[in-house]
């Protein structure tokens, strides 16, 4: 790690699915850095989008509701990033089906993404942070001490994404996550701000056909190597 630098960095970036915030979780716990789930801070503001009535793709009336928002994070002794909307506890409810769309479309949006970027920002320059995304590399911390771009087969993504969701009882079918999957790929590359893009500096890591433990010890001994240095 730099002397002069207070804070180490990490950014996972990636599509939905490829297995980011579980292993991005797991490597903060071992190596003491805090995690931060972007997407979790997305679907908070998709849920309360949805919660107030407002079209998925209503930009003016997504932007009238960031004023109102009171979004705040916890993290508990076992790593779980709690997401809490005007105090309640949404930690739950921001991984139902409908809130993903929700969340893919409302980040689509500039007054969005000015809204969260200086919250992220103060996280990394408090912490060392692992923190996982869609452009962390790219565009939340360009500076990162380590830039991975996680990704893996869209069907492989959809399997592991409906395993989740079946432990986490959420009912939902193998098609309807590989379609909320490739809706997503498509809605988060082709966006004009900020699009889901490897930051050129960016390590590629695919984990297509990996055991969650393999791609796990692949990353952390990258952090860890890269702390070394
Ligand atoms: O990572 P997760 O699937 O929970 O993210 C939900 C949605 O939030 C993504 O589909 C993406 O549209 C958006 N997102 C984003 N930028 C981030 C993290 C998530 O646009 N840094």
């Amino acid at each position: 790690m730099h002397e002069d630098k207070k804070s180490f960095s990490v950014a996972i970036d990636g599509p939905s699915g490829a297995g980011k915030s579980t292993i991005a979780k797991l490597c903060a716990e071992k190596l003491g850095f805090l995690y931060v789930d972007t997407g979790a801070i997305y679907r908070t503001v998709g849920l309360a989008a949805l919660e107030a009535g407002i079209a998925s793709k209503d930009e003016a009336g997504v932007a009238a509701l960031l004023p109102k928002l009171d979004i705040s994070m916890d993290h508990d002794g076992d790593g779980l990033q709690r997401m809490l909307l005007g105090g309640r506890d949404v930690t739950s409810d921001i991984r139902k089906p409908e809130v993903s769309i929700y969340a893919s479309d409302v980040s689509a949006m500039p007054p969005v993404r000015a809204y969260l970027l200086e919250m992220q920002r103060r996280l990394a320059r408090e912490h060392n942070v692992i923190m996982d995304g869609r452009d962390i590399g790219t565009v939340v911390l360009p500076d990162a001490d380590l830039k991975i771009f996680l990704t893996a087969d869209a069907g492989e993504r959809a399997q592991r994404r409906y395993d989740e969701l079946l432990i986490r009882g959420i009912a939902t079918s193998y098609d309807d996550v590989l379609r909320d999957i490739l809706y997503r790929d498509e809605n988060d590359s082709k966006r004009s701000i900020s699009p889901l893009k490897q930051a050129e500096d960016a390590v590629l890591v695919d984990t297509t056909g990996n055991t969650l433990e393999k791609s796990f010890s692949i990353i952390c001994r990258m952090i860890e190597e890269n702390m070394n240095k």
